[in-house]
């Protein structure tokens, strides 16, 4: 079988997501340099790190981390972009994968029942086919014995572009279009809410808005990348 593969690889070698190099035999979906420019934010052992500064006076979060640093026309933006918007949901296990494990070893997460991503509106879930948090939050799920929870947490109506628009007028914009359809699931839970990738934090607010009108919740926020 392995003699197989190895001549599958030699005329269809797996090659690098971000740089085009052809991977080595250990490595996956981005080679090691691409994994190594990529600049690691550590925030997972760090208390009051900046993810959970952004919540600080806006919402109780038990706690927050991020994978790495989002830098525009960077590895990182490269690699977001295969998984959003050209179909690569092996990123998603790539980075569920790394984050997982941080988080299982981490000592300052206590242990999370439900993974519950940030929703993409039916339309546009329709139109790309997937949500790029699935195979994110699934990979994560496995190691960290959690369940993962789709479906519950819904989008109402998408959102105008939001780019131009204040902080202010954009949370406002947000705020309403997030609700859950069953409240009685989180009582008593800890939720790690994810998503790819926080800047303002207004939509990771929403959402965790919703969850904590459920009683007793905690909730934890994870990212794949966090931008300054
Ligand atoms: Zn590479």
């Amino acid at each position: 079988m392995q003699f197989f593969k190895d001549i599958y690889h030699l005329f269809f070698p797996k090659i690098c997501l971000c740089c085009k190099e052809q991977l080595l035999k250990n490595e996956k979906t981005i080679c090691l340099k691409c994994r190594f420019e990529l600049s690691t934010t550590n925030f997972t052992e760090e208390r009051s790190n900046k993810v959970e500064q952004t919540f600080f006076g806006r919402i109780p979060i038990e706690f927050g981390t991020a994978l790495f640093f989002y830098k525009t026309k960077g590895i990182s933006q490269q690699l977001i972009y295969q998984l959003k918007y050209y179909g690569h949901q092996e990123v998603g296990v790539l980075l569920g994968d790394w984050l997982g494990y941080e988080l299982k070893n981490s000592r300052r997460l206590i242990a999370v029942d439900y993974i519950v991503p940030v929703p993409l509106h039916d339309k546009r879930l329709k139109k790309r086919g997937y949500n790029q948090l699935t195979t994110f939050g699934l990979s994560l799920s496995k190691i960290i014995g959690a369940t993962y929870i789709k479906g519950v947490l819904i989008r109402k109506t998408v959102t105008e572009t939001q780019t131009l628009k204040q902080r202010f007028d954009r949370w406002k914009n947000v705020q309403e279009i997030f609700h859950l359809t069953d409240l009685m699931l989180f009582e008593n839970k800890h939720v790690l809410l994810i998503d790819d990738v926080i800047t303002t934090g207004a939509t990771l607010e929403a959402c965790a808005l919703q969850l904590l009108k459920a009683k007793n919740v905690k909730v934890s926020i994870a990212t794949m990348a966090y931008t300054e």
